[in-house]
């Protein structure tokens, strides 16, 4: 594959190249790696910028009816969306399927939206990569808007938040005892909490549900990188398209605030830093898995476990054979 053309055009804004690109920077193998390295370098002094929305909502709270009806207000508005996910589960049971098509079939359609559904990678680490260079791939394509959906498990919220400008969570009308089942930690990453489904019969639940969070947030410690009245909790109905442009606003209220006060850039910068740290230590781990250390690991794995060597001395030995092959 030639990387200058390839570079062209996407920078032409062709979905194709763009779904070509993606597919090579999926790849494991090591020359599509190179390639890929190669391209994302060429690419980057494209300067582009997009708004890139993390989203993040357990299955059923209608992530999917959201970002289609959402991102079609957006298209109507004139602006470009990519839709990605961050799906850690999707190989390891084979369920639900984020991004997938079938799930937003107006919006795929639709000329002025990509939509790319989760790789079946079930490794976070090879997730975080590949997505963050496909976020990458679809600013320099001259996407205004990149929406990063992922399932509300474990650690998935924090790969997505650490590669978001805004990070949205996306609830469900509940009970008042279920507010105690959003973590805190989740809950601290939003910067807008979206109770859907304030339609119907569900509207009054919606509404004390999204009140209850408001609550909830305003006890959480002022952050740094906020105006006044965030994080905050908003009831939305994604299938009567309600709220949405309201939130848009929000969204567009947040970012300038952060923009004219230099929470922006620091936040980009922050994250360029954190996932460098990360690669450093995946590709540290990936190292163990290797030639003379993973044999190495092996062996002293059966005398740790019994009692010949202590853990500490046997990890020394793992890792100056680990200092030898940096040489
Ligand atoms: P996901 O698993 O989070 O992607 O959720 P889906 O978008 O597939 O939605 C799950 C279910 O909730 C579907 O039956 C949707 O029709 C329904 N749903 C989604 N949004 C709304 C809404 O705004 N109001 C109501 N009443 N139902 C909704």
């Amino acid at each position: 594959m030639n990387i200058a053309e390839l570079r062209d055009r996407i920078l032409k804004q062709e979905r194709r190249a763009l779904a070509r690109a993606i597919t090579l920077v999926e790849s494991g193998r090591a020359d599509h790696r190179a390639q890929a390295a190669e391209l994302l370098e060429a690419l980057r002094s494209a300067g582009k910028q997009a708004l890139r929305i993390g989203l993040s909502g357990t299955p059923g709270v209608g992530k999917s009816t959201f970002i289609e009806s959402f991102g079609m207000m957006l298209t109507a508005r004139g602006l470009r969306v990519a839709v990605l996910a961050v799906d850690p589960s999707s190989a390891r049971s084979g369920g639900s399927i984020l991004g997938d098509k079938t799930r937003m079939e107006r919006l795929s359609r639709d000329p002025n939206a990509f939509i790319r559904p989760s790789p079946s990678q079930s490794h976070l680490g090879g997730v975080a990569r590949r997505t963050r260079e496909a976020v990458a791939l679809c600013e320099a394509a001259g996407f205004d808007v990149v929406l990063i959906e992922t399932v509300g498990v474990g650690q998935s919220e924090t790969v997505v938040a650490e590669m978001s400008d805004l990070f949205l969570l996306l609830l469900a009308p509940a009970g008042g005892d279920e507010l105690q089942g959003v973590k805190r930690g989740i809950m601290e990453m939003a910067d807008i909490i979206l109770v859907n489904k304030a339609d119907g019969d569900l509207k009054p639940t919606a509404m004390r549900t999204c009140a209850d969070y408001a609550g909830a947030l305003r006890l959480l410690r002022k952050r740094p990188q906020d105006p006044q009245g965030f994080p905050k909790a908003m009831t939305v109905s994604a299938v009567e398209e309600h709220g949405l442009q309201e939130a848009w606003e929000e969204m567009n209220t947040l970012t300038d605030w952060r923009r004219e006060n230099g929470h922006w850039e620091a936040r980009r910068t922050q994250q360029a830093q954190f996932w460098f740290h990360e690669e450093v230590k995946q590709g540290l781990l990936a190292r163990l898995n290797q030639g003379r250390v993973k044999d190495a690991l092996t062996r002293l794995e059966t005398r740790v476990a019994s009692g010949e060597v202590t853990p500490s001395s046997a990890a020394d030995e793992v890792l100056s054979i680990l200092d030898i092959s940096a040489q």
